[in-house]
């Protein structure tokens, strides 16, 4: 089933047609919980990966947090035990868990895993993306595929979210595959997103109000002022898509905007890829697709980012050999 963001309330560029100047498209990519395989675009779904290419590890130990520790097998289990809970009739007494599927989630969280950080973390995909599906695809000329890949812990040199690795490829220049890639012995159980199909969809977005000309943002923040609550807001409403998306800006709300600059070349850095915690922001939300029932969690792809923010992974446009960079907000 597609999604489709329902139109905007009303078209800002009427208001103020210089808007236009500061304004790109993204790819809403509307993960959903599936069963992707290597040839499709996915998130948290298998990568088209070359057998003889070494699976990436991050040997960064020193960076590493021990919050929220967690095995692959464990996180399996309590995604199952909670699955199966919310399905079923509420339970004699109205607990939601039995007394067995509780003694073993608590087993779980006794285990001791902070040792396992010293190591270095094979890495986990969060997105494998196909430039045929996804019309903000960014890469290398001569690539048709972005792989995201993060290691999955806290990094205290990342704002305590995963590092992010990218890596682009020629999905015709790939041979054999790697047939079990290796896994984590330990993940933050916040990081490991459950395998799902997209369903791209492109927008237009308009640049976080802060980062205008002074006028301009003046303006518009007295216009967004006189909105009473039930209008339509610019920061909301009119300007950024929630959710996991391709290219188009970033909303920094939480600590306002700063520098990402390229720590290669010093050049300012483009947007690539948000991971959200949600993919829309709640059931009053105008980015809600149309399709989605309004009581339907946004919460889907099992990810969370701090106290629901979102992960923004930035690319140096000089060059796609530069490092990554992240932000949390
Ligand atoms: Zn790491
Ligand atoms: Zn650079």
């Amino acid at each position: 089933m597609v999604r489709t963001t329902p139109p905007r309330p009303l078209d800002i560029t009427a208001l103020f047609p210089e808007l236009r100047e500061h304004s790109t498209t993204a790819t809403r990519l509307h993960p959903r919980p599936g069963a992707p395989t290597v040839t499709d675009s996915s998130v948290g779904g298998p990568l088209l990966w070359p057998a003889d290419e070494v699976w990436p590890v991050c040997d960064d130990a020193g960076a590493h947090e021990p919050w929220g520790l967690t095995t692959l097998a464990a996180l399996h289990r309590r995604r199952e035990i909670l699955a199966t809970a919310e399905a079923r009739e509420p339970l004699p007494g109205g607990d939601f868990l039995t007394v067995e599927e509780r003694a073993e989630l608590d087993a779980a969280d006794a285990l001791d895993l902070d040792d396992l950080i010293e190591d270095p973390i094979p890495l986990v995909p969060v997105a494998q993306l196909y430039r045929r599906d996804i019309p903000d695809y960014a890469g290398p000329d001569g690539t048709d595929l972005l792989q995201v890949l993060w290691c999955p812990v806290d990094h205290s040199d990342r704002h305590y979210s995963p590092r992010v690795f990218l890596y682009w490829r020629d999905s015709s220049a790939v041979g054999p595959l790697l047939e079990a890639p290796p896994e984590p012995p330990v993940i933050s159980d916040m990081y490991l997103p459950v395998p799902c199909v997209v369903h791209p969809e492109q927008v237009r977005e308009y640049q976080y109000s802060d980062l205008f000309p002074d006028d301009l943002r003046e303006r518009l923040d007295e216009w967004d002022d006189g909105q009473g609550d039930s209008r339509p807001h610019y920061q909301s409403d009119l300007s950024l898509a929630p959710g996991w998306k391709v290219g188009g800006y970033a909303n920094w709300s939480l600590t306002d905007p700063y520098p990402m600059d390229c720590a290669g070349c010093g050049t300012t850095m483009t947007l690539i890829l948000t991971v959200d915690s949600g993919d829309w922001n709640g059931m009053h939300c105008s980015w809600r697709p149309s399709e989605e029932n309004p009581t339907a969690s946004p919460d889907i792809v099992g990810v969370q980012i701090g106290r629901g923010y979102s992960l923004y992974a930035f690319r140096c446009p000089e060059s796609f050999d530069h490092p990554p960079a992240t932000a949390v907000q």
